[in-house]
């Protein structure tokens, strides 16, 4: 069955051509230069029935530019019947390395936040990313720690397919979305994150109405301990509906 978000990757396909017949370079979703790579020939990941084969399928994917720079392929991790989903922009250098999601300093706030707000433990909730593959800066240097950049809004939609399915297969009852850009990418929106978290969002996936709550990346809370507040701010409206439901 058709979802929210498929539509979302073919509204964004034709909103991605449309802007590139016009001429332009960037696209305001998330201000990266669009520069068209590989045409998609995966098979549908609809042929997946569960998380094993769907990472087996798109494995050695090379949709979009950053398959040729990975170190690793990072899939996602967790509980495959979780309730609560996490999904972020993309893996950053230690991700990279290891091939395991949010593993980071900005993991292991996140971990912490799970664990002290939430009231779960890591292995209970799903954690993924948007784009499996690293974006760099500098695709020449990926040893290089620091080299990040947030994915284009080409290589999402190249592998915004992954997560969905990850989604209709996990069904969860609630999703976070960890940063503006997973947030704006997911939610078909230009509003910054203040905008966007604190509030309740759902969205159907393979006919499950999904709740869907955004707030700022667990990084900026490690430049800006300030930020903090609002993680836990939005993680207490998590385990309040958790509680609910
Ligand atoms: S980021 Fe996604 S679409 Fe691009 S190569 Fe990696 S798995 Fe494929």
């Amino acid at each position: 069955m058709d979802t929210e978000l498929q539509q979302v990757i073919r509204d964004f396909k034709a909103y991605l051509e449309q802007e590139q017949r016009k001429g332009l370079k960037a696209v305001p979703l998330s201000t990266r230069i669009i520069n068209p790579g590989k045409k998609t020939t995966a098979a549908d990941p609809a042929n997946s029935k569960t998380l094993e084969q769907l990472h087996q399928q798109f494995a050695n994917c090379q949709n979009c530019p950053l398959g040729s720079t990975r170190n690793n392929f990072v899939f996602g991790e967790g509980n495959a019947q979780a309730r609560l989903m996490f999904i972020g922009e993309g893996p950053g250098f230690d991700e990279d390395q290891t091939g395991r999601p949010f593993i980071g300093k900005a993991g292991q706030l996140l971990t912490k936040a799970i664990e002290t707000t939430i009231n779960l433990k890591r292995e209970e909730v799903y954690i993924g990313n948007i784009v499996k593959c690293h974006p760099m800066k500098d695709p020449g240097q990926p040893a290089l720690r620091g080299n990040d950049r947030p994915p284009t809004a080409e290589e999402m939609a190249a592998c915004l397919q992954i997560i969905t399915r990850q989604i209709e297969i996990i069904k969860p009852d609630i999703i976070c979305l960890l940063g503006r850009t997973a947030a704006q990418a997911i939610l078909r929106s230009n509003a910054g994150i203040h905008e966007l978290r604190n509030k309740f969002h759902t969205l159907n996936f393979a006919g499950k109405d999904i709740e869907l709550i955004a707030t700022v990346h667990p990084a900026s809370c490690l430049y800006d301990p300030a930020n903090k507040k609002y993680v836990w701010e939005d993680f207490k409206k998590i385990r309040d509906f958790l509680k609910k439901v």
